[in-house]
């Protein structure tokens, strides 16, 4: 199977640079089921054409027992070898795996330029046709020339079957376009040849960064990607839910640490819950959505038996991990902290059995459907003796200075409440799964608009 990507960039060498592959040096790399050859059938000024050809080996495949079809000789006689579909996306990493990662020494500049580009792939399985194809790489900025091709143009009245050849012309970076051919090509095809696990979750939260949350077709592209098994899709609409609507939680995190400095909210906040948590006699707490872990980091000296950090962002558990220096703990502080890469609006197991949980600052990031999910999860599986809620009072906001009118404290915040909303979903939850809910104000308790923080702590 081949794919050949142009440019008229000048110099348009610089593809070369980009793919840190030479013109002038045809390059064959191993691959699991064949292999990839890299070379440049054109290098000019003008135009360079670099072509990646992956060879498959259908006998091999099939020795290797990685070979299904659904009858005997479709492990002999199939589209493998031609069509362009996940093999291709494994040579892609496998070849040009620092391109896509878009790092270049000599050429810095370029990485980060949009170039024009040209993509040409002979032979693309593409099951929904022309239209997915449009669906696809449209939104993405590309003009699309999708052919469908005759099943056997010796005999024309066979009619097409499902390839088509396909022609992407964009002006993008490279990086760019390497990542989007390397989840679409398995997407159009339906299929991969190779077992899914989670790990996939992984690679498409890395290849789609930036593109993938915002896709009109995300939900085709997520269910096709991770083969339909739900298991796996919810847990990355999930993510991609949590860190599309702001790209970087960090920043937004730093604004609502500036905000609420004045009175130095997040401090009596933590405080608060602290206590809370001690008064409970909890050996082994949860603080779930922990963000960057500042929690996380008080009840390690405070000395809790264990304490289990959760959130579904990853750079939050990243910089939770720096924070805690968890590299470098010993061995029995180590064995005391944890952190769980996790949904909460999925019931996850390994949160049962602990005596108190902390929700510091999270419901307010989930809307209705998934708050009543996170709900289910804490209270009626992981059913901890506390529960500790905090959340923004939003009769407060009058009282901040640099908070235009109307407006809430952080861009991801899909609702705050009034002291009355909170006290009702609290009752409710608390009737709900058999816990009593009593309120703590948390920072100044203004006689009019109440306290800046609101907390709820549930006991069973
Ligand atoms: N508790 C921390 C962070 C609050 S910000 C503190 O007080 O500083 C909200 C956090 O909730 C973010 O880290 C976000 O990633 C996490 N979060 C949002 N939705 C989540 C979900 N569905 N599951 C797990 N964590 C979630």
């Amino acid at each position: 199977m081949l794919l050949t990507i142009s440019t008229t960039h000048r110099p348009a060498t610089d593809l070369g640079f980009l793919l840190h592959k030479h013109p002038e040096r045809p390059q064959t790399f191993g691959l699991p089921f064949g292999q990839a050859h890299v070379f440049y059938p054109e290098a000019s000024r003008e135009l360079c054409r670099v072509a990646l050809l992956v060879d498959v080996d259908p006998v091999g495949l099939v020795r290797r027992g990685s070979g299904a079809g659904s009858f005997a000789l479709a492990e002999y006689v199939n589209d493998r070898p031609y069509a362009a579909s996940s093999f291709m996306s494994v040579g892609l990493v496998n070849v040009f795996k620092t391109a896509m990662a878009g790092t270049c020494k000599e050429r810095p500049e370029l990485v980060g330029s949009a170039i024009p580009l040209e993509a040409s792939l002979p032979a693309v399985p593409a099951r929904g046709g022309e239209s997915l194809v449009r669906g696809l790489f449209e939104p993405l900025g590309y003009s699309v020339d999708a052919t469908p091709l005759q099943l056997d143009p010796q005999f024309p009245e066979w009619g097409e079957g499902r390839h088509v050849g396909l022609r992407l012309r964009a002006e993008v970076r490279l990086a760019d376009l390497l990542n989007h051919l390397y989840v679409l090509l398995p997407v159009l095809d339906d299929d991969k040849h190779y077992w899914v696990d989670d790990t996939e979750i992984e690679k498409l939260m890395r290849r789609g960064e930036g593109w993938l949350g915002q896709h009109p077709e995300r939900d085709l592209i997520v269910r096709r990607y991770l083969k339909h098994q739900a298991q796996l899709y919810h847990p990355a609409f999930a993510q991609l839910d949590e860190t599309a609507p702001t790209a970087d939680h960090g920043d937004d995190e730093e604004r609502e640490e500036a905000l609420e400095e004045r009175v130095s909210l997040r401090d009596q906040r933590l405080g608060t819950v602290e206590s809370v948590l001690e008064a409970s006699g909890a050996r082994r707490v949860l603080d779930l959505g922990c963000g960057s872990g500042a929690l996380l980091a008080r009840l390690m000296r405070a000395g809790y038996q264990e304490v289990v950090g959760v959130d579904v962002s990853v750079r939050s558990l990243e910089r939770a991990a720096r924070r805690l220096k968890l590299d470098t703990l010993s061995d029995d502080r180590r064995e005391r902290i944890k952190l769980l890469h996790s949904p909460l609006t999925y019931r996850d197991k390994r949160l049962v059995g602990y005596d108190a949980a902390a929700l510091v600052e999270v419901i307010e990031h989930l809307d209705p459907p998934r708050l009543a999910a996170a709900e289910q999860n804490v209270f009626g599986s992981a059913r901890p003796g506390t529960v500790v809620v905090t959340t923004p009072n939003v009769e407060y906001n009058v009282r901040w200075e640099t908070l235009p009118a109307g407006n809430l404290r952080h861009p991801d915040h899909r609702f705050e409440w009034t002291r009355e909303e909170f006290a009702a979903w609290a009752q409710q939850v608390g009737t709900r799964h058999g816990y009593s809910a009593r309120f703590i104000p948390v920072g100044p308790d203004d006689p009019e608009v109440g306290p800046p923080t609101q907390m709820a702590v549930f006991e069973r």
